[in-house]
C-alpha cells in the first residue's frame, strides 16, 4: 500500500510540504503507518488533474457503457480483494471485521447497482404548444465533485459518493477522513489497476480545514458532497457558495426508535439494541432515542439492559466481537463529556457510563455501553449527536406523544416504529419528519433507495436514482423543424 503518498493526476505522490501524518489504532492507541499529509496546494493539483481529465481529456464524453464496465472491474476486484480491505478498515477504526467485511460487499453492489443503471433510459421528451419544436431533456455530468467523507463507514461512505459520480461521467477528488485514510487508499490503488483514465479519480489525505476547505472553496470544483458533522457542514455550506456550487450535505441525527406496547417484544428489544449498538454507535442514523409506550417501559428497559450487558467487546479482529472502541481519543473524551453533561442534566445511568479500563481494554479508547433513562426532552443529550455506544430512553403515552417526542429536535434522518398494528405504523410513519423510517425493522440501507435527511441532517439525497440525479445537471434541448425567421423587429 502507498502510504506515504496521494493520488493526483494518475501519479502517486508526496505532500507539497514534504509532512505525513501517523494513523492510529484505536483498539491500543498504536501507530499503524505514516500517511501523506497533503496541503491546499495539493489540493488545487489535484482539482486541476480532475479537471483536465473531464474537459480536455474526454472523460467528460466518455459512453455510459465504458463507465459502467469500470465500475464493475471496480466492484470485482474489491471483492476479490475482501479481506486485504476489512482488515485494513477494522486496523484503523476498530470496528469488528464482520462488519468491515459486510461493508465491502456491500460497496461492490452499489458498484454495480450504479453501472446497471447508468445505462438505462433517462430524460423526458415534451409534447409543446408548438408541434414545429420537439423538445427534450437530457442528463449531463456536472465536472469535478470533491467528495469528503468522515470516520465511521470509510468504505462505505466513499462509495456512496464515487460510485454515483463516477457513472454520471465527473471527475472526483476524494478526501477521507484524516484520521482514516487507509481503505481510501487501497480503494484507490484498485481504481488505478481496473483502469480508470489519469486524472478522473484523484486522493488527497490532509486535514478537513486546509484539503477540505480548500476542495470546498474552490471555484474550479462544481459540487461538493459531505458526510461528517453538522459544525463543518455549515463551514461546508459557507464555502461552497464562493462559486454556488451544488452541495449534499449527510449530516447526522438523533433519531426516534418508537417501540409500542403491541409490537413484536423480543424483536423489538433486538432492534433497539442493533439500531443503537452496531458500530459503538458511530452511526448517523443510529437509533439513539429508544421511545417506550408506557404500558411496557419497566419490561423493555429490564431486556434492553440485559441485552446490552452480553454485547461482546473487544480487538475488531476477535471472533464473536460486535462492538470495538470509539474511533480516537479526541472523541472518546467528547462522548465521556456527554455522559458527564447526561448526569449532571439528572438523568439516570441506567447501564455503563464509562471507559473501560480493564487490562484487555486499557489502551485502546472504549466506553461502555450506556443507556440513560429519566430523561426530559430539553435535555442535551436527549437533543445532541453524542456519535458513540449512548443512548437516551423516553417514555410516551399513545400515539400523539410518540410523534411529538419524535420530531422534536433539529435532527431529521430517520426513525423506526415497531408496532403490530400496521394502519397505527402507517399512521405515524407519515407524520414523522424524517428522511428514512422503517416500520418493524431499523438500520438496513439498500443501494435501490434514497438515503438522506429532513431538517438539519442534511441536504440532498445519496443511493438509487436520486443519489445519481445528484451528480447530474439537466439541460433542455429544444429543436425547430420549422426554420424560419420570427419577423419580430420588422
Ligand atoms: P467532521 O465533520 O469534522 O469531519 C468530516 C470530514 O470533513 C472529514 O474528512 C474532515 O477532515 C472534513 N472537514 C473538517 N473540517 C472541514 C472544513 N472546514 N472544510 C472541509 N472539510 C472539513 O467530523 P469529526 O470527525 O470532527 O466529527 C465531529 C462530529 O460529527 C462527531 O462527533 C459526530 O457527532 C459527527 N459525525 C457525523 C457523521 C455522520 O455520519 N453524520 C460522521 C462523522 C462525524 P479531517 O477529519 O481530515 O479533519
Amino acid at each position: 500500500m502507498e502510504t506515504g503518498k496521494m493520488f493526483i493526476g494518475g501519479e502517486w505522490v508526496a505532500s507539497s510540504s514534504g509532512e505525513t501524518r501517523e494513523v492510529i489504532n484505536p483498539y491500543d492507541a498504536s501507530v499503524i503507518c505514516h500517511v501523506a499529509e497533503g496541503t491546499a496546494e495539493d489540493a488545487e493539483h489535484a482539482i486541476a488533474a480532475a479537471k483536465k481529465a473531464f474537459y480536455e481529456d474526454g472523460w467528460g464524453d466518455t459512453p455510459a457503457y465504458e463507465r459502467a464496465a469500470l465500475l464493475r472491474s471496480f466492484a470485482d476486484e474489491m471483492e476479490a480483494n475482501v479481506e486485504k480491505l476489512a482488515k485494513a478498515e477494522t486496523l484503523n477504526t476498530g470496528k469488528a471485521l464482520i462488519e468491515s467485511e459486510y461493508d465491502v460487499y456491500d460497496s461492490a453492489n452499489i458498484l454495480r447497482y450504479y453501472a446497471g443503471i447508468v445505462t438505462q433510459p433517462t430524460g423526458q421528451t415534451y409534447d409543446l404548444n408548438d408541434p414545429a419544436v420537439h423538445a427534450m431533456t437530457v442528463r449531463e455530468p456536472l465536472g469535478v465533485c470533491a467528495l469528503i467523507v468522515a470516520w465511521n463507514f470509510p468504505i462505505s461512505l466513499a462509495i456512496w459518493k464515487l460510485a454515483p459520480a463516477l457513472a454520471a461521467g465527473n471527475a472526483i477528488i476524494l478526501k477521507p477522513s484524516e484520521i482514516t485514510p487507509l481503505s481510501a487508499i487501497l480503494m484507490t490503488e484498485m481504481m488505478e489497476k481496473v483502469g480508470f483514465p489519469k486524472g478522473v479519480v484523484n486522493l488527497v489525505m490532509g486535514a478537513g480545514v486546509t484539503v477540505g476547505n480548500a476542495l470546498a472553496s474552490s471555484l474550479d470544483v462544481d459540487k461538493v458532497a459531505f458526510t461528517g458533522g453538522i459544525v463543518t457542514g455549515r463551514k461546508i455550506m459557507c464555502a461552497a457558495s464562493s462559486n454556488v456550487k451544488g452541495i449534499s450535505l449527510e449530516l447526522g441525527g438523533k433519531s426516534p426508535n418508537i417501540i409500542f406496547a403491541d409490537a413484536d417484544f423480543d424483536t423489538a428489544v433486538d432492534y433497539g439494541l442493533y439500531g443503537m449498538f452496531y458500530n459503538q454507535g458511530e452511526v448517523c442514523s443510529a437509533g439513539s432515542r429508544i421511545l417506550v409506550e408506557d404500558a411496557i417501559y419497566d419490561r423493555y428497559l429490564e431486556k434492553l439492559i440485559e441485552g446490552a450487558k452480553k454485547i461482546k467487546i473487544g480487538n475488531g479482529f476477535e471472533e464473536g466481537v460486535k462492538m470495538g472502541p470509539v474511533i480516537s481519543k479526541q472523541h472518546m473524551e467528547k462522548v465521556l463529556k456527554y455522559i458527564e453533561i447526561g448526569k449532571e442534566e439528572g438523568a439516570t445511568v441506567a447501564l455503563g457510563g464509562y471507559r473501560m479500563t480493564e487490562p484487555e481494554y486499557e489502551k485502546g479508547y472504549f466506553i461502555a455501553p450506556t443507556i440513560f433513562t429519566d430523561t426530559t426532552p430539553e435535555m442535551r443529550i436527549v437533543q445532541e449527536e453524542i456519535f458513540g455506544p449512548v443512548v437516551v430512553i423516553q417514555k410516551f403515552h399513545g400515539e400523539e406523544e410518540a410523534i411529538q417526542l419524535a420530531n422534536n429536535t433539529t435532527y431529521g434522518l430517520a426513525a423506526g416504529i415497531f408496532t403490530s398494528d400496521n394502519a397505527k405504523a402507517l399512521r405515524v410513519v407519515k407524520k414523522i419528519r424524517a428522511g428514512i423510517t422503517w416500520i418493524n425493522t431499523y438500520g438496513p440501507v439498500y443501494p435501490e433507495a434514497p438515503w438522506g435527511g429532513y431538517k438539519q441532517s442534511g441536504i440532498g439525497r445519496e443511493l438509487g436514482t436520486y443519489g445519481l440525479d445528484d451528480y447530474t445537471e439537466v439541460k433542455q434541448i429544444n429543436i425547430n423543424t420549422n426554420v424560419c425567421p420570427t419577423g419580430w423587429f420588422e
